[in-house]
């Protein structure tokens, strides 16, 4: 019997797609809808991130009808810098690993938890994820991805509501609100520690299968 058990209580709340009016309802594409949705945010002061030393709101990028979503934890100084998720280092090595799936990183649709750099670097806090998730919420509902790839234990954690160390989270897939959901490493974890690239790299390819990319018969792991 895996050790997995459901944390006390979701972090995202369950009703956040029918708790606030939704703009992008009226949207006629998802391209238009996620520019609605960053409206809806504007300059946002809802949780105490925003007085914390944010630059900017890092939203998400990449393909609007992506059928592969990546998600991670929360914008690094690069990303504030930039307002784009996974543009430093552990970006680089994401992008690495896209293009290893034989896909490019447009193709795909890139967001976090959270849209706010926390001070130092340091996790984001219970409440900003419960502030914050019902936009990712959106942005996942109006792409409607075929897949999701949970980057680290604070987005899985996150998402799946489940307490469990990495080692256990990943490697199968879950039900994420009617999304299969799958788990990886987080990308500046795998820069700490390269030996654990050749697990990722199963996930991916676990991920591939199921979205029926060609897997590639010889290893081109990143
Ligand atoms: N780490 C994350 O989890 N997200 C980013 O956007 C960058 C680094």
């Amino acid at each position: 019997m895996p050790r997995i058990a459901r944390a006390a209580a979701a972090v995202i709340p369950e009703d956040d797609l029918t708790a606030a009016p939704r703009p992008e309802a009226a949207a006629t594409d998802p391209a238009q809808a996620l520019r609605l949705i960053r409206e809806d945010i504007g300059d946002c002061t809802r949780c105490k991130l925003h007085q914390q030393g944010r630059k900017q709101i890092v939203f998400g990028v990449g393909n609007p009808n992506a059928d592969l979503m990546f998600i991670g934890e929360a914008p690094g100084a690069d990303e504030d810098e930039k307002g784009e998720p996974f543009v430093g280092r552990s970006g680089q090595l994401l992008t690495n690993m896209i293009k290893a799936m034989g896909i490019e990183r447009e193709d795909v649709y890139i967001a976090n938890i959270i849209k706010c750099r926390p001070p130092g670097n340091r996790q984001p806090e219970r409440d900003e994820c419960e502030t914050c998730s019902p936009f990712l919420m959106r942005q996942i509902a109006t792409i409607k991805p075929k897949a999701i790839v949970a980057l680290g234990a604070v987005a899985a954690k996150t998402l799946l509501a489940i307490n469990a160390p990495m080692s256990e989270l990943r490697g199968r897939w879950y039900d994420f609100r009617g999304t299969k959901l799958a788990v990886t490493y987080h990308p500046a974890f795998l820069l700490r520690d390269p030996r654990q690239k050749k697990e990722a790299w199963k996930d991916l390819q676990m991920v591939m299968k199921e979205l029926g990319m060609a897997v590639p018969a010889k290893s081109s792991e990143p």
